[in-house]
Formats: C-alpha cells, sequence, structure tokens
C-alpha cells in the first residue's frame, strides 16, 4: 500500500491520511454509502469526523458538489450520526 496518499476534507480543505475521515462514495449506478469499504467502488468525497465540518459541508453543498449529484438527506442524517458517534467515542477516551 502505498503510504501518504492524503485526501482532503470537502469542507475545510484539510488534507490528511484516510483514516483522518469519513468517505462518502457516489457508484455509477447511483448508490451512495458511507465508508463502504470495497463494496462500493466509484467518485469519493472525504470528509473530517467533525460537527463543524458536517455544518459546513451542508451549508455549501460541499459533498454534492465534490460528488457531483445530490446526496439524499438520509444520507446526510447517517453521516451526522456516525460523526456524532465518533466525537463521543474520541471524548470517553
Ligand atoms: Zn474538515
Amino acid at each position: 500500500m502505498r503510504a501518504n496518499a492524503q485526501r482532503m476534507c470537502v469542507a475545510c480543505r484539510l488534507k490528511a491520511d484516510q483514516s483522518t475521515f469519513f468517505r462518502i462514495v457516489s457508484a455509477a449506478d447511483g448508490r451512495i454509502g458511507i465508508n463502504p469499504g470495497r463494496a462500493l467502488e466509484g467518485r469519493s468525497a472525504y470528509i473530517c469526523k467533525n460537527i463543524s465540518c458536517y455544518d459546513l459541508a451542508l451549508k455549501n453543498r460541499s459533498l454534492q458538489r465534490s460528488l457531483r449529484r445530490p446526496v439524499p438527506e438520509e444520507l446526510m442524517q447517517e453521516l451526522k450520526e456516525l460523526i456524532l458517534k465518533d466525537t463521543k467515542r474520541r471524548e470517553i477516551v
């Protein structure tokens, strides 16, 4: 695996390793998913595991722009819950 494959957050433009971000994948067949692993291949967008980046992306429609397609509200909701869950987990640790 290639080291230092840098990804960029669609909201704050931070560049970091892929593990820093949630990955949203839009497949050619119209499916869209968060961190789908190898189940889904397609155009990817990355966002920090950070509610401020979520809010910014929601406001600026950054994910939609990056993926060049509409992003369903359910997916945004799912992403928000993942971020909140991750934030809570990190606060406990
Ligand atoms: Zn960010």
